[in-house]
């Protein structure tokens, strides 16, 4: 069974933009795949209707076999946890400490004003310490998460995405905002400790060069439906 199998997906937002139409693939456990397309092809459209931050107006998303979309409650916290975000802008808390953000993974959003208080187990801070380790911030541990340059607030993020321990990364343009080197650093520790951990990943990209050096496989979008699903060598000039 593949780990998430999409069909038929369609966005028609509000106003009658066509976000997305007829979009069909499937992921396995563990593919890393970058999504390439021109600005406003549809990229974010798609990742957002993965997890249900937009409700998508048509379609299946069947993930690990079971059907998404009109999942509530339990079910869809559940889904949620096990498909980390990743943000262009990072969305850390930017007035708490970098450990206190990537216990926010480890326990949820909703559980985020107990950080406040101290109540984090001991086992949860010991996990999110060895995270802050892995993508090599352990000197940043108790800083505020504005304090860091962008580059290092990224690899709190993806500290933050391993934390709750997905089965699928869901990173949405992770270096647009980042300089050429800190772009290399955070898409190398995003593919390696995916392949690390098993975890499938879905990195939306406009840099083609970096989709083709990262990724197994490249979905194309364009216009809000699929162009190319294949792999980087497979991949013509002309896209
Ligand atoms: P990308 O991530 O590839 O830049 P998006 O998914 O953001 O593309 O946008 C796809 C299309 O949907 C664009 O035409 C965009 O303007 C439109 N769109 C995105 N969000 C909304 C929204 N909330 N309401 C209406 N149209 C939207
Ligand atoms: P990005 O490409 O970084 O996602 P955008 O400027 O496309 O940034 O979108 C910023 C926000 O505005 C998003 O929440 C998106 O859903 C929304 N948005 C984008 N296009 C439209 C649109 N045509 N109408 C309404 N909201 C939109």
């Amino acid at each position: 069974m593949a780990l998430m199998k999409v069909e038929g997906l369609r966005k028609v937002y509000a106003d009658g933009t066509v976000g997305l139409e007829g979009i069909d693939f499937t992921v396995e456990a563990g593919e890393f795949i970058a999504v390439i397309g021109p600005s406003g092809a549809g990229k974010s459209t798609l990742l957002r209707c993965l997890n249900r931050m937009v409700e998508p107006t048509e379609g299946s998303i069947a993930f690990q076999g079971d059907e998404t979309i009109g999942a509530k409650g339990r079910k869809l916290r559940r889904i949620r946890r096990e498909m980390s975000m990743i943000f262009q802008g990072f969305n850390l808390v930017e007035r708490v400490s970098v450990l206190t953000n990537v216990l926010h993974g480890r326990l949820g959003y909703m559980s985020s004003w107990k950080g406040a208080l101290g109540l984090f187990a001991k086992s949860d801070i010991a996990e999110a310490r060895r995270l802050l380790a892995r993508v090599g911030l352990q000197e940043q541990t108790h800083k505020r998460a504005d304090e860091l340059s962008g580059g290092q607030q990224q690899r709190v993020g993806i500290a933050r995405a391993l934390a709750q321990q997905p089965k699928l990364i869901l990173a949405d343009e992770p270096i647009a905002s980042l300089d050429p080197a800190a772009s290399e650093t955070v898409m190398s520790s995003l593919h390696r400790f995916c392949s690390e951990d098993g975890i499938a990943c879905l990195c939306n990209l406009h840099q083609v060069d970096m989709a083709k050096k990262y990724a197994s496989r490249i979905i194309g979008i364009h216009k809000g439906r699929k162009v190319f699903d294949g792999t980087p060598e497979e991949l013509t000039d002309e896209m």
